[in-house]
């Protein structure tokens, strides 16, 4: 596996000699992209994203957690540095089909018992979307109640991005857009839409 990977490496940084040469007095991506680990939706792959385009954070389901100094410190810090150094334009938080963290979410009983130390904890972050789907989408089947919910918690997350005083701060001013999408790898379909400010009237902007 490690000789395979070290090939590929090999091989594209001696296709982009220009690149790498420029890539290596810094970076200034213009896009922040949250995406799901989920193997199959890789974003540079569906966007085709170069290297030095876009500043990544990768997690289960791609969710952005509230700002919480303690609990979620990685992310907290990714986004720091993206708006506040590397002033990025854009938060692009991208949702997927079939994604198995949502379908855990969704999975999680009514009573909130959990049986793993830390993936039911983590979607949890977005159990407003599943409160949502549950109550506005009974009569759909649980796959397509998963469906829905992929969508509303790249919301939620949105939503959550604006707890950051530093996300807020750039909105207002405008030097900073949040978006968020879906990528439907079954059927070849990306979705992308700008953040809906209903869904966090208290942080409206
Ligand atoms: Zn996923």
């Amino acid at each position: 596996m490690n000789w395979q990977l070290q090939k590929r490496e090999k091989h594209v940084v001696e296709k982009n000699p220009d690149l790498y040469g420029a890539l290596a007095k810094g970076q200034s991506p213009k896009f922040m992209v949250f995406a799901c680990s989920d193997s199959r939706v890789c974003p540079s792959h569906i966007l085709d994203l170069q290297p030095g385009e876009a500043f990544m954070v990768r997690n289960i389901a791609n969710m952005v957690p509230p700002y919480d100094k303690t609990m979620y410190s990685g992310v907290g810090a990714a986004i720091e540095y993206a708006v506040l150094h590397l002033k990025v334009e854009n938060i692009v938080v991208i949702g997927h089909s079939c994604c198995g963290g949502i379908k855990g979410l969704m999975s999680i009983p009514d009573d909130g018992t959990t049986a793993s130390d830390f993936i039911e904890q983590w979607v949890s972050i977005c159990a407003p979307a599943k409160t949502k789907v549950k109550s506005e989408y009974s009569g759909l089947s649980f796959s397509e109640q998963c469906t829905n919910c992929e969508k509303e918690a790249v919301n939620v997350s949105l939503g959550n991005l604006l707890t950051y005083p530093f996300v807020r701060e750039a909105v207002l001013k405008n030097t900073l857009v949040l978006k968020g999408a879906h990528y439907d790898f079954v059927n070849g379909k990306f979705d992308l839409w700008n953040l809906n400010f209903q869904i966090t009237p208290t942080l409206a902007v």
